[in-house]
């Protein structure tokens, strides 16, 4: 058993002074003040005295880091898990990018097969398939040889029990909404991206069962004030969620706000979308088989095109409370519960409750990651 004690814990949905937390094997059994939890003899106990302790962080897309790409090759999903505690990421989804169908199943295998003996790490939830059903005119850092039609076909082994939890696609290209209704009934998520649908296309997209849009405003139509496009969908349509980079590259921290005021934190996930060159030096990197020059601040192919970022969850939450002047208890459920919402997660993911998964990160007051909690083992400490 785990005993933490002394944090202020955001649930997030609630706030407790002086909390403690009990674990019991990969589960939470007890929270509340710590005056109503004593320690049991037998527990470990953490002192967490002026520590923040809040649920662990959940990254919908993530192609790599520390200069390995997953779509390259899928093997590096595991290393990159063991590596992810140190940004308070403890459950993520690899994002496969466009490529051969037989990358997907690659990395299908790699997820379904069991975690390395003696695996410390992140849990990685299944996959996030980011193409290869995208319109070529917002193919993004996507390369357009992969690029394919929307066919019932390719997706028939794709399920969460195969490895898959959710899939980016244009949803206007003809066929798309067919694969929409046939991914959500084996309880894929289906996002739309990569995309240029009009409004109504969108709608017809929600209608047919899309709930999610990845990276809004990027690889998508300008919002027009006479046709709002996808993103003017996203943003008006209540029940969708959204994918934010908030790097202040991808989305100005202008239009952060006007997201923030539209989506709130019920319907905002906040996603590193990080790519390789994350957690390691700027220079030369991959995303797929295509190249990408990193500096200090973003990743780019040859022709200038944003190919993923290099910002980590913990740098993208802090950013949403700069970008936007919101607090860490509105801002927290962007990277923790609402991620978790979005997957049907949401009663054991992603809030410190009882009987929830325990997954959770002590920060500091200025949100500098402490300590790692996943399925009750501590994976990361400074
Ligand atoms: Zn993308």
């Amino acid at each position: 058993m785990l005993y933490i004690h002394q944090a202020t814990i955001f649930t997030p949905q609630t706030k407790i002074e002086n909390g403690a937390l009990l674990i019991e094997g990969k589960r939470i059994k007890k929270v509340g003040p710590v005056k109503d939890i004593p320690c049991p003899p037998d527990a470990v106990k953490i002192d967490a005295t002026g520590l923040l302790l809040v649920p662990g962080f959940i990254d919908l897309q993530i192609n790599g880091a520390l200069g390995h790409d997953f779509t390259a090759n899928p093997e590096t999903i595991w290393p990159v898990a063991a590596a992810l505690p140190r940004y308070g990421v403890t459950t993520f989804l690899p994002t496969i990018i466009t490529s051969p169908l037989e990358t997907v199943a690659q990395a299908q295998k790699v997820l379904v097969q069991s975690q390395p003996d003696g695996y410390r790490g992140a849990t990685p939830l299944g996959l996030h398939v980011e193409g290869p059903f995208l319109n070529p005119e917002k193919k993004g850092a996507h390369n357009p040889k992969y690029l394919r039609s929307p066919g019932l076909q390719a997706v028939t082994n794709w399920s969460p029990e195969t490895g898959i939890r959710l899939v980016t696609l244009a949803p206007e290209l003809p066929g798309a909404l067919e694969v929409v209704k046939s991914l959500v009934m084996r309880g894929v998520v289906v996002s739309a991206g990569h995309s240029n649908a009009t409004y109504a296309q969108a709608q017809a997209a929600f209608g047919a069962g899309v709930t999610y849009g990845t990276h809004l405003f990027n690889a998508m139509p300008a919002l027009h004030h006479r046709e709002p496009g996808l993103p003017g969908a996203l943003l008006t349509h209540h029940n969708l969620t959204v994918g934010l980079i908030t790097d202040g590259i991808h989305v100005h921290p202008t239009i952060t706000k006007l997201i923030w005021a539209a989506k709130g934190e019920q319907r905002l996930t906040l996603v590193s979308d990080a790519m390789a060159a994350l957690g390691v030096s700027p220079g030369q990197y991959q995303i797929g088989d295509q190249t990408v020059t990193v500096t200090e601040t973003d990743g780019r192919l040859v022709d200038g095109t944003l190919a993923g970022s290099i910002i980590s969850l913990d740098v993208a939450l802090r950013n949403l409370i700069d970008f936007t002047g919101c607090s860490l208890a509105k801002a927290l459920p962007t990277v923790t519960a609402t991620p978790a919402s979005v997957l049907g997660l949401a009663n054991e993911r992603g809030s410190i409750a009882l009987g929830s998964h325990a997954d959770m990160v002590l920060l500091t007051p200025d949100l500098r990651v402490v300590t790692t909690i996943v399925e009750g083992q501590v994976v990361y400490s400074t």
